[in-house]
């Protein structure tokens, strides 16, 4: 049955000792975590990136193949650069949200014009390249370059949305800037990319929406939504806007 959250605002929750979530996780991604999908052979931050566009709005399963033949066709940054877009865009094609392939070729030209070939390795020069946002910028920096990066996708969003009992939308810019304040707070000097890979999986198999796995997970101890038993309403939907309500006075007369 859902219980209700309450509609008031909570406070938001303190975040725990990152030494002591890292170890849990890393503990739980050692024994459970996904090691064998393609992108996690050969971390390059070509693969890296090519699979974090592909990933976002869609499923695994649907992404393997077209990431293997994409890497077939456009194996570097220099063969995707130089191909005319609609080869590009026949790769794609079944794949949806064609804007992100139009990013890829555009980004992938702007690297070779801008930067020799070679990946940039700061958060600000990423985060400029068309279709690269933050997250997407944490993953680049944290699974290719092994540098300390917070990321906040969708998976991630949900798993550190219940582990705070956060019940505001978590797309209100308060709410935003909580998350990566917590998403950069849990995130460990020491294997960030595992850290990264560990949370998107803990957010694909086990925190999962609607109704999580909670008793696998190794923060079930410490997860608020959990121990409030409100796990299955959290995140929460974004707000309805109310719509303005008019008042009228109807008079109906009668002929007697
Ligand atoms: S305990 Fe449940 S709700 Fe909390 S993070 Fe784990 S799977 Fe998600």
């Amino acid at each position: 049955m859902k219980l209700k959250i309450p509609l008031m605002k909570q406070p938001k929750s303190p975040f725990l000792d990152p030494k002591r979530l890292q170890k849990l996780i890393f503990t739980w991604f050692d024994r459970y975590g996904r090691k064998n999908l393609p992108w996690q052979q050969n971390k390059t931050p070509y693969r890296v990136w090519l699979s974090e566009v592909m990933l976002q709005q869609t499923q695994v399963s649907t992404v393997i193949p077209y990431f293997e033949r994409f890497l077939q066709q456009f194996p570097d940054i220099e063969s995707l650069a130089n191909a005319p877009l609609d080869s590009v865009l026949h790769l794609w094609t079944g794949l949806g949200y064609y804007s992100r392939a139009r990013n890829l070729h555009k980004t992938a030209g702007l690297i070779k014009k801008n930067f020799a070939g070679i990946f940039p390795e700061t958060l600000d020069a990423l985060e400029d390249l068309p279709g690269i946002g933050r997250s997407t910028a944490g993953a680049i920096l944290s699974i290719a370059f092994k540098k300390p990066a917070a990321i906040l996708d969708g998976n991630v969003k949900r798993v550190l949305t219940r582990l705070q009992g956060l019940t505001e939308w978590p797309g209100e810019k308060e709410s935003l800037t909580y998350l990566w304040k917590a998403a950069i707070h849990y995130t460990p000097l020491n294997r960030p990319d595992d850290y990264a890979q560990a949370m998107m999986d803990l957010g694909a198999t086990i925190c999962v929406r609607g109704t999580p796995s909670c008793e696998k997970c190794p923060l079930k101890k410490y997860c608020i939504a959990h121990l409030q038993g409100i796990e299955k309403n959290l995140p929460r939907q974004k707000p309805k806007k109310k719509l303005p309500v008019r008042h009228a006075t109807l008079f109906f007369y009668s002929k007697k």
